[in-house]
């Protein structure tokens, strides 16, 4: 007899109940580089993924960094079982302390990740409410109902992880920030050998993949090579004193710079309180290798011929308060610049901080110094996967379904076609923004809903801003501000005192007459509102508002920022 052929989607929907779908929320880092924020919803539990800030941008005046939009995590706090993390960027580790204010959940990662992200969460004084737990290489652990696993990969800092997501919907792999250095600084390389075992033995169903150089052919270049740069460039500048800036996270470069510092024989001292923090964390980790009496306090440099010194400082990023950035103003408390020092940037502005960047190295060219950065010299490599390395990972992978994370728009839209053209069904390719809700079931895989995602803006310890907060910020910056001032008396129904207009980086000149001129607009309208009636002072302000903003619009087709001030008497 011959049996009726059953798919292996109608034969499991007859034996058992239809499996609930796997669920992630994107929180951040789709649309921007920067707060790297999702959550993983296995059987109604959830698992934070990374929990990162982003730099704010020249369009948001007086904001420190940006975080994700914690609304859904916070409504939600009760089904969260813990917060794993890929690797220990800002990006992805910065906002941890932020989130912990709401949630008090164990949070997972490599012991590197955990000690950076927990410097952090200690200095904002949250280290009571944080329970960290390292994990090993390869190792998996249970989370809530979900088991998961950390498998290697190499970026620029060291001991970040892809994360494996073992679900009754299969296999959810994200591949954290990655590329495949084939001859990585530690030897520890992306273990493509087990995403290649899982592919084959379970299935990878949905691959969550890096985009942030999907825009670029090729394959980026080994962090290796930049050590072959930096021994050239040391020995072609003996004699010089050679300042080099980096990431302060960045261990393997920090690495290559003492081997070719010690190569040369320099003696090393760092600057900047991040660059000291991290060399001292990742030295009792076992992740930097420091010949014993190399390392001398910034204060024991003077002693020593230039030659004989190598300082590592923070402040590739043209950050103002950084090293960096006071040495090129002269401010240094620690290293007056010279004739014949050399400087090397061995780091790439981040999207954003170009013009800062210039304006460092233009400071240290009029100390006189010799700046040497990535225009002249390989000294920077990237720690993200350029095209080829992301085909090599879809071809191991061979995912059923594909969403590109980290990135902005153009980026996820082009890793987004890569997965097709490497043969992912288009149906199941799906780019999906901050906020989005994607479902995963035996079906595929959908946009479900949205979640909150705004952008929550944190100025220094002033806490968080709001959009309207940022918006005044805007207008004062680019149009400055009138202001107009006048009390009234409800029962007279008169204008007792003023108007009197004062302005605040507006119109230039012409301030002046203008001024004038629009407090007797004002003081018009408010007179007629006085004699209709109005005698409230709410209704006064806004009457003022309109008639001043009318006047200024007309004038000088501005629109700075309109401040009434009605009092009555
Ligand atoms: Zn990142
Ligand atoms: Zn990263």
């Amino acid at each position: 007899m011959r049996e009726q052929p059953l798919s292996s989607h109608s034969s499991a929907s007859t034996v058992a109940e239809p499996l609930a779908p796997v669920r992630v929320i994107f929180l951040g880092g789709l649309g921007e580089i920067g707060r790297n924020c999702a959550c993983i919803e296995v059987e109604g539990r959830l698992i934070v993924l990374d929990v990162g800030i982003m730099f704010p941008e020249p369009d948001m005046p007086g904001v420190d960094l940006v975080l994700p939009d914690f609304t859904f995590l916070r409504e939600n706090a009760h089904r969260v079982d813990g917060v794993v993390l890929t690797h220990g960027h800002e990006d992805h580790v910065g906002g941890l302390s932020y989130l912990l204010r709401d949630l008090e959940v164990p949070v997972y990662g490599s012991p590197l990740t955990v000690g950076l992200a927990a410097h952090r969460v200690r200095e904002a004084g949250q280290s009571k409410r944080a329970t960290f737990i390292e994990v090993a290489d390869g190792e998996t652990v249970e989370i809530g109902p979900c088991k998961v696993e950390f498998i290697p990969v190499t970026h620029s800092v060291p001991s970040a992880m892809a994360i494996a997501f073992h679900t009754p919907q299969g296999v959810v792999l994200h591949s954290g920030d990655f590329k495949i250095d084939l001859n990585p600084v530690d030897g520890r390389r992306t273990d493509l050998a087990r995403i290649g075992e899982l592919a084959k033995t379970k299935g990878i169903r949905l691959l969550l993949s890096d985009s942030t150089n999907a825009e670029e052919p090729g394959f980026t270049q080994s962090e290796s090579s930049v050590g072959e740069t930096l021994r050239r460039l040391f020995a072609m500048r003996s004699g010089h004193r050679i300042i080099v800036a980096c990431f302060a996270s960045h261990l393997h470069r920090i690495q290559q710079v003492i081997d070719a510092a010690h190569l040369s024989g320099r003696k090393i001292a760092t600057l900047g309180r991040s660059m000291k923090n991290n060399v001292e964390l990742a030295r009792r980790l076992g992740i930097l290798e420091i010949p014993k009496g190399m390392l001398m306090d910034i204060t024991e440099i003077e002693n020593l011929d230039p030659g004989e010194v190598c300082v590592l400082s923070t402040g590739s990023q043209g950050e103002p308060m950084a090293a960096m950035s006071l040495m090129a103003s002269g401010q240094s408390k620690w290293l007056d610049l010279t004739q014949g020092d050399v400087v090397i940037l061995s780091a790439h502005p981040i999207p954003g901080n170009e013009w800062s960047v210039a304006r460092v190295i233009d400071g240290l060219y009029r100390r006189g110094a010799e700046v040497v950065h990535s225009a002249h010299e390989p000294v920077h490599v990237s720690g993200h996967a350029r095209r080829g390395e992301l085909s090599t990972l879809l071809s191991i992978t061979r995912p059923d379904c594909f969403v590109p994370v980290h990135g902005e728009f153009r980026h996820l839209l082009h890793h987004a076609a890569l997965a097709v053209d490497m043969g992912v069904d288009p149906a199941k390719v799906i780019q999906a923004t901050d906020g989005d809700v994607i479902a995963l079931d035996a079906d595929g895989i959908s946009k479900e809903t949205t979640v909150p995602a705004a952008y929550l803006y944190v100025d220094g310890a002033a806490s968080d801003i709001d959009h309207g907060i940022l918006r005044d910020r805007q207008t004062l910056s680019s149009e400055g501000m009138v202001m107009v001032v006048a009390s009234v008396d409800l029962h007279e129904r008169e204008v007792v005192a003023g108007p009197e207009v004062l302005t605040r980086g507006w119109a230039g000149t012409s301030e002046q007459l203008l001024s004038v001129e629009a407090a007797s607009a004002v003081a018009d309208a408010l007179k007629s509102a006085l004699r209709d009636g109005n005698h409230d002072v709410e209704g006064l302000n806004r009457v003022a508002r309109r008639a001043l903003g009318r006047f200024v619009g007309t004038k000088t087709r501005q629109k700075p920022m309109i401040v009434p001030v009605i009092v009555a008497i």
